[in-house]
């Protein structure tokens, strides 16, 4: 048998000339696990934990995460020994947090919106903080103080009263001093020590010591994705979820202007999340001799790379798609509606015109991707598995909802009242058009 890592880490390649509806149809699919089968395996675990309240919480977490801990909750003030870091560390997580501060903060839409649509009829909206609000950070493979930071900052511009953290503890029961630290940051005022369906459980019904949340935000492995899902049609539970997230993916459109090694650093910077992610190229027109640095360079790049065994598994199930034009390789990205695009192209800026569906974009040589997954102030938490058509990424408003108001004068009534009683009285809603004529008959 040949050793592994003498095979080339390599993607596939397709060409859009002449592909048959159903093979692009194809190309458009993620490699996803059914929702269906996955939520019927955690449906024992949310309901073990809403039967069972903080006991079956502990012994869950025991179970996953080889942790044994007394309480599930941690409450401020966090101790300054669980949050001790290098000075580097704080320093860039400070940084990481102004930036998506900065730019979370404006998105606030403080300021009523009114209209009159007509004389004496004035119509308003305005919005309000979701007052109790679950982040689940993941924490199974990797600590993720950067999901903390995307999800805690925007919570906390929009002024949510209870903003509880969830991770899963680590073996001897604490959590990392990054995510502690960002939990300080952004106020959150406790800390949920478990992960998984429990956590998500835990959040959505409530426990002795956990509080219940009105909405439930935040990536995870396929058994929390399952649980939001199962918790949010749940009319107990009462409990929205930001949306259906899924294994990562990056889209990025090189043109003969792009350098193969920065288009390599991309895509192999999304391969590296899960075997299950999935990066594409789409080529426009690129030469047999760029396409062929492009492949090197991915190649020479995951071999000395941390997590190679993982790409070993993402890249292969990746595409090279080659387009024959700007339009046509946009096309292809709209249909196929990435979490996050790249735009590796002449005069990209102008480019951004043409994209309708997408999660993220990143513009431009210089605008690798993990800035935006860290600290340039775009939210990382994005559509995924083409979700991108009718979804948009966390911002300040996932943490707000929105309510209406209307102040009618007399006068307004009376030209609009006889328009409202006409289609009540349409609707066989006698009622309704009684409000309207018993004010006016005064
Ligand atoms: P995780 O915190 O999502 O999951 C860990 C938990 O899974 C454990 O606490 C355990 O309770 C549960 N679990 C694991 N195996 C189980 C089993 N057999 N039965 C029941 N429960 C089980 O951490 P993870 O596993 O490292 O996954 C993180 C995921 O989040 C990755 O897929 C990553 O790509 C994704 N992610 C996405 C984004 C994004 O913005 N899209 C950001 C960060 C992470």
């Amino acid at each position: 048998l040949s050793d592994p890592s003498d095979e080339p880490i390599r993607m596939r390649t397709i060409s859009l000339a002449g592909i048959s509806a159903a093979s692009r149809a194809e190309l458009l699919k993620r490699p996803v696990l059914r929702s269906d089968e996955m939520i019927a395996k955690v449906k024992p675990i949310v309901d073990a934990v809403r039967k069972g309240g903080d006991a079956a919480l502990l012994e869950l977490t025991a179970k996953f995460d080889k942790a044994t801990i007394t309480s599930p909750i941690l409450r401020p003030p966090f101790s300054p020994e669980s949050m001790e870091l290098p000075d580097e560390v704080r320093a860039a997580i400070d940084t990481a947090y102004a930036n998506i501060r900065k730019f979370h903060a404006a998105q606030t839409s403080s300021a009523p919106l009114i209209v009159e649509t007509s004389p004496g009829v004035v119509c308003s909206r305005f919005a309000r903080p979701i007052a109790r609000v679950g982040l689940y950070v993941p924490g199974g493979t990797a600590i993720l103080p950067s999901t903390a930071l995307m999800l805690g900052v925007p919570a906390q511009v929009a002024g949510c009263q209870e903003i509880v953290l969830a991770t899963p503890p680590r073996p001897d029961g604490s959590i990392s001093p990054e995510v502690m630290y960002v939990a300080q940051l952004v106020g959150a005022s406790a800390i949920l020590t478990a992960g998984g369906a429990q956590a998500v459980a835990a959040l959505a019904y409530g426990t002795e010591s956990v509080p219940k949340v009105d909405k439930v935000f935040g990536p995870g492995n396929q058994w929390v994705t399952a649980a939001k899902m199962l918790v949010q049609n749940d009319t107990d539970a009462l409990v929205s979820i930001d949306m259906p997230a899924g294994p990562s993916e990056v889209l990025v459109v090189a043109d003969r202007t792009a350098n193969p090694v920065f288009v390599a650093a991309d895509l192999l910077s999304q391969a590296e999340h899960g075997v299950d992610s999935q990066v594409v190229l789409a080529s426009i027109n690129l030469s047999p001799a760029l396409i062929e640095a492009i492949e090197y360079e991915v190649d020479r790049q995951a071999r000395v790379l941390p997590r190679v065994e993982i790409m070993r598994e993402s890249i292969p199930k990746s595409i090279i798609v080659h387009a024959s034009s700007l339009d046509e390789a946009l096309e292809f990205s709209n249909d196929y509606a990435p979490e996050h695009l790249i735009l590796h192209v002449e005069r990209a800026a102008d480019v951004v015109d043409k994209v309708n569906n997408a999660g993220s974009v990143f513009v431009g040589p210089y605008t690798p991707e993990s800035c935006g997954d860290y600290a340039s102030g775009t939210n990382h938490t994005l559509p995924t598995n083409g979700y991108a058509r009718q979804f948009s990424g966390v911002s300040t408003q996932s943490f707000q909802k929105h309510i209406t108001s209307q102040e009618i004068t007399r006068e307004g009534l009376e030209t609009l009242g006889p328009v409202v009683a006409t289609l009540a009285d349409r609707e066989g809603l006698g009622a309704h058009a009684n409000a309207v004529r018993l004010r006016l008959q005064t």
